[in-house]
């Protein structure tokens, strides 16, 4: 059974498509104009495509390098699948051999009716959402799909011994949830002993089949807050390799440092360790029972798009040498799936710029290089080696990586620039000037993409529509926002945010140090996906971004307008940033340039400002240690971008996710005004956080969940504002929904925001 792992290989790669023509597929599939076969079609054309690009940039066909790991919507689902823990109320979808068909998995994903699709939520430190597991006492593990083995099985026939990747059973209960009604103090990791018999079949089918090695997925390993008892990975890893029908087993742990956990694995009995050398740092002393083991060793980095410092890289390689693990063999971080396919796909991109990066494919190749040298000797890549280097020493020098004067403005920040003053004074001021009824009512900020604005942002960008009339279609859109919001009675007005395709493209495409691809999608979770933005240099605002939308706004009507940003953390976490200087560092000149901005506006005579940070909590360090400074340099970036404006300019931001409570000292570090927070799913529960915390400032919990087309009755809204009087000051709460209504339709806003307006009419009526 004792197959040598690769000497080249990567963890994954991107699933969608290069011109994702999966999210097409299966986009058609749900709106019935294709069939299930056609989108299975498109899916083993894919895989197969995957397998000979593989082949071509050098990874090994006939010893497992090249991973078997695709996915239809998401790899934690097709677990659930896999283990058949498929939650009760879409148990009639599962067939009479315990598997789900295409139609059933895509329920499962999203819902009907009053069934909820899985909860979603970010995996690790990344920008992809999973979904959820639901497991309880009561939930009967059995192996329910072969997805796995056919997928194995097809490689195989098309002449490519794969490794399948699954996610390991530790991550896949550790990322769970507990059902409703399950005991208190339950945990599904409780259900590791139950889970493990699901695996060993899984393993044996997959060695049966011809697989000679799998790789197991444990990223919940390197993560404090999860903090998986070593015990568990133990039990786990001596019961899956104890067993005899079984390929070779690699167990993977990306995103972070391994920490403690690699001494516990490698007193298992797997045959390999992969480990994150790009988020994490190598062991420096030998570690217990790795000198039977092969140390897969992450050094390029899946989760970024920087060409390697391949000279680098191989150092650290040559160092494991040295720690007497059985063999070393060379890998990436991450999975690639974070990144988009390739470099050579992007013919628009300045060419200078493009030399800096490396995609999944670029990535292949050098990871397969790195190999090469590890095996062969320094020598043998030698010109690879200089032709990195050379890169890496042209993008230090080349123009506007480094602006004297931002570094300049940066180190001359003295510690007023980061602070407004006493809330009280701010206070009174904004109510002098704003003159806002109790609970005041607004939105987040986007209202719908109609397929209006969508065909005129296409016609502008392929040059059919002149900027005048492409601006001429913007304006009269913000006119129909408006008159709606004033009919509506709201009295915090938004222009709607309708010349803006995404919330963090849209700034990075105005300001400098910035580019954006043309095909560099990544998923995000489903089918969605997003582009990401390069942040490649010094940040600078060559001129005002917002100010003329929000000053035409506030010019057709007398209610107030807040002015809407996108704050510098989340600018950070939604764009590829550039790996040669601190994050914090970047942060601070994103925080600067959108201090000038809200400068502008505020001298614009726009009396709110609301900077959204909805990925303030995405970016915290898996690592306890880390959290801090990370919280730190955060909440001083958010402080920077607003603490420049006047008492009576009010500062809002909004953040998206319900766990307040887990950040609440940052939230109050970023000292705005009013904060907004989604709160509608918990039923308002983080209220109690709230009002536990004594939150001194205003404080919007959402009261209408707008992830959902549902619209939310009068009496509804009224129940939920009415609890929340009870608990916080009344002075400070305001009235809003969950999030911004981009992805919604006027039939589900329009009488949303009447009985929102309504309700807050009543409980008004009650204070
Ligand atoms: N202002 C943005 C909007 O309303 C905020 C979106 C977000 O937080 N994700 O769309
Ligand atoms: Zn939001």
């Amino acid at each position: 059974m004792t197959t040598s792992f690769p000497a080249a290989s990567v963890l994954g790669y991107p699933r969608i498509g290069p011109r994702r023509e999966l999210k097409k597929a299966l986009e058609a599939f749900w709106a019935g104009k294709a069939d299930a076969a056609s989108v299975e079609q498109v899916a083993a054309d894919l895989r197969r495509r995957t397998r000979t690009r593989l082949a071509e940039l050098g990874l090994s066909t006939t010893t497992p390098a090249i991973p078997s790991a695709f996915s239809f919507y998401d790899h934690v689902l097709d677990t659930t699948a896999l283990v058949g823990a498929v939650p009760a109320r879409f148990a009639d979808l599962v067939g009479p051999d315990g598997s789900l068909d295409l139609a059933g998995y895509s329920t499962v994903a999203r819902g009907r009716g009053d069934d909820l699709p899985l909860e979603m939520t970010k995996w690790f430190d990344t920008n992809y959402h999973y979904l959820v597991p639901e497991i309880g006492p009561e939930t009967v593990f059995s192996y329910a799909g072969r997805r796995p083995v056919t997928e194995f099985a097809e490689a195989l026939a098309d002449g490519v011994l794969t490794r399948p990747v699954l996610v390991g059973p530790v991550t896949y209960l550790a990322l769970a949830k507990a059902t409703e009604g399950s005991p208190e103090g339950f945990s599904p990791l409780d259900r590791l002993a139950d889970l493990l018999p699901v695996y060993q079949a899984v393993l044996a089918d997959l060695a049966a089949a011809g697989a000679t090695w799998v790789q197991l997925d444990e990223p919940a390993l390197v993560s404090d807050t999860l903090a998986v008892p070593a015990a568990a990975v133990t039990a786990a890893y001596q019961a899956l390799a104890g067993a005899t029908d079984r390929p070779t087993i690699l167990v993977a742990a990306p995103y972070a440092d391994l920490g403690d956990q690699l001494a516990t694995l490698a007193a298992t009995d797997v045959e390999a360790i992969g480990i994150d050398l790009v988020r994490g740092s190598a062991p420096t002393a030998a570690v217990p029972g790795l000198a039977t083991k092969t140390l897969v060793a992450g050094v390029i980095d899946g989760h970024n798009i920087w060409r390697a410092d391949l000279d680098a890289k191989l150092a650290i390689l040559e160092r494991l040498e040295l720690l007497g693990a059985g063999a070393v063999t060379v890998g990436t971080s991450t999975s690639l799936f974070h990144v988009p396919h390739t470099v050579a796909d992007e013919p628009a991109l300045d060419a200078t710029l493009a030399s800096w990066l490396a995609f999944a494919d670029e990535k292949v190749t050098e990871v397969v290089t790195l190999a090469e040298g590890l095996v062969e000797g320094r020598e043998a890549i030698h010109e690879a080696l200089l032709a990195a280097s050379d890169a890496l020493a042209a993008r230090a020098a080349a123009p506007g990586v480094v602006r004297p004067e931002v570094r300049a403005r940066v180190s001359a920040l003295t510690e007023d620039a980061f602070s407004r003053g006493s809330f009280d004074a701010r206070r009174a001021a904004q109510d002098a000037r704003l003159h806002l009824p109790p609970l005041p009512t607004t939105t987040i900020g986007s209202f719908p993409q109609t397929p209006q604005i969508r065909k005129a942002r296409a016609a502008f960008g392929k040059g059919e529509l002149s900027a005048a009339q492409y601006e001429d279609e913007m304006r009269a859109e913000i006119g129909r926002v408006v008159q709606l919001q004033e009919d509506l009675g709201l009295d915090v007005l938004v222009h709607g945010e309708p010349e803006r395709n995404d919330m963090v493209q849209y700034f990075a495409e105005n300001l400098d140090g910035f580019s954006v691809t043309q095909n560099g999608w990544v998923q995000s979770y489903g089918s969605r996906c997003t582009r990401p933005s390069i942040l490649w240099g010094d940040v600078t605002r060559p001129a005002p971004i917002t100010v003329a939308w929000s000053s035409y706004t506030a010019s057709l009507t007398d209610k107030p307008v807040k002015g809407m940003l996108t704050g510098p953390v989340t600018i950070l976490a939604w764009s590829f940033v550039r790996d040669d200087q601190p994050l914090a560092d970047t942060a601070f000149q994103v925080g600067l340039a959108l201090r000038d901005e809200i400068g502008d506006l505020e001298a614009a005579g726009i009396p709110i400002v609301q900077v959204d940070e909805p990925a303030l909590r995405e970016l915290l360090p898996l690592k306890t240690a880390d959290q801090s400074a990370y919280l730190d340099w955060a909440v001083r970036s958010f402080r920077l971008s607003t603490a420049g404006v006047r008492a009576d300019t009010q500062i809002h931001t909004h953040l998206c996710y319900s766990e307040f409570g887990e950040v609440i000292e940052a939230i109050d570090g970023l000292d705005a005004d009013v904060t907004s927070i989604e709160a509608a799913r918990s039923k308002m529960e983080i209220v109690d956080d709230i009002a536990g915390h004594g939150y001194p400032r205003g404080i919007g919990p959402g009261v209408w969940d707008i992830h959902s087309p549902r619209v939310p009755s009068e009496a509804e809204v009224e129940t939920l504002l009415a609890g929340a009087v009870r608990s916080i000051d009344a002075g400070l709460l305001w009235v809003n929904p969950d999030c911004g209504l981009k992805t919604r339709r006027y039939e589900e806003v329009t009488p949303s925001l009447e009985h929102l307006v309504a309700a807050t009419k009543a409980v008004r009526a009650t204070l």
